[in-house]
């Protein structure tokens, strides 16, 4: 099969486009033949290396396959060839104590599709048959290949982590990322009063297509001023946040009291500086989230069924020029996602 991969951790130029030995359905498991996948921020991070992941080499990237099962390994009942399905992107034991409270994500061998296993950068997948999700009909392969790993994080970050309620205001930081495009929809859906930033005026424009009532330009106004001039100076109830950095410390500055920060990302930098005073004088929150739970993940998909959830692809690229797209990102080009097809 054609595929994109890896052999040594590195830059955008580490990718290779090459051919790679066909998968094949191991008990329990599903060949998949991908029609789209995702790019995700994750992907750029097992290209460039992390410490103590050690990743199946050479690696294909991708965590969000949608496509059309091939065949089905021994033990597999529930699909067979020529279902159309998308790949829950998630992995866990299924047996341990938070798998079984529904707490997969905290499950200790918790893992993502093309993180350690080979992922969907390629004509052919091997997933465990579990993973395989009925196919959401009302999406094109590319639309479908948008939605699961942003909006599992997204809907985990607001919903389950932070608690939204009607009424609220919610600053979304970096609306033109994946995780801030679904989460300006998942916010909006919940009835909160949304408060986006992205980078200039065409940014701006798309953040408040998509639902947010106001909009912050990131790169030439100060957020928690102008967060706290949007709210008549209370502050926000929450924070979605994914950078880090400064941006971490202007969320903290923006919150109401009794506010509630949520991060799952530190792209920008991973060390900030925190004042005591504020966090327990204004009784604030500071939420951690690592991806999200199954549930999570069907809870955002029966509003993308419906309608009311939308994924916003930035572009298309055929799978050969992964790297180019990769580049995209990284030059934070890029609203909404980038997904390539085989
Ligand atoms: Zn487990």
């Amino acid at each position: 099969m054609k595929a994109v991969y890896f052999e040594r951790c590195g830059g955008p130029d580490a990718l290779v486009h090459g051919e790679r030995p066909d998968p094949v359905a191991g008990p329990g498991e599903a060949l998949v033949r991908v029609r789209a996948c995702g790019i995700n921020r994750l992907d750029l991070f097992v290209r460039a290396g992390l410490p103590g992941l050690e990743p199946e080499m050479p690696h294909i990237l991708g965590n969000d396959i949608a496509g059309e099962i091939v065949a089905v390994g021994p033990g597999v009942t529930h699909m067979k060839a020529g279902d159309r399905t998308l790949v829950n992107p998630t992995l866990s034991c299924g047996v341990c104590s938070a798998c079984a409270n529904g707490d997969d994500n905290l499950c200790r061998s918790y893992d993502v599709i093309g993180r350690r296993r080979n992922g969907g950068y390629a004509e052919l997948v091997a997933v465990p048959a579990v993973n395989c999700l009925p196919y959401p009909e009302n999406l094109s392969w590319e639309q479908a290949a948008a939605v699961p790993l942003v909006f599992v994080t997204a809907w985990h970050m607001l919903v389950t982590r932070a608690q939204v309620k009607p009424g609220e205001d919610v600053l979304v930081i970096g609306a033109g990322s994946g995780v801030g495009s679904a989460a300006v929809q998942i916010a909006r859906l919940h009835g909160a009063r949304v408060i986006a930033t992205a980078g200039g005026a065409a940014k701006l424009a798309r953040a408040r297509a998509l639902g947010a009532h106001e909009v912050i330009d990131h790169a030439t106004e100060d957020i928690a001023q102008r967060a706290r001039a949007l709210t008549g100076r209370k502050g926000v109830e929450v924070v979605v946040e994914h950078v880090g950095g400064r941006v971490f410390e202007a969320g903290v500055a923006a919150l109401a009291r009794n506010g509630r920060l949520v991060t799952c990302g530190a792209t920008s930098g991973n060390k900030v500086s925190l004042d005591l005073n504020l966090l327990f004088g204004r009784h604030l929150t500071l939420l951690g989230s690592w991806m999200g739970r199954r549930s999570d993940l069907n809870d955002a998909l029966r509003h993308v069924a419906s309608g009311a959830l939308k994924p916003v692809v930035d572009s298309v690229r055929p799978l050969a020029e992964a790297r180019a797209a990769h580049e995209r990102i990284e030059a934070r080009q890029h609203f909404g996602k980038l997904v390539l097809v085989p």
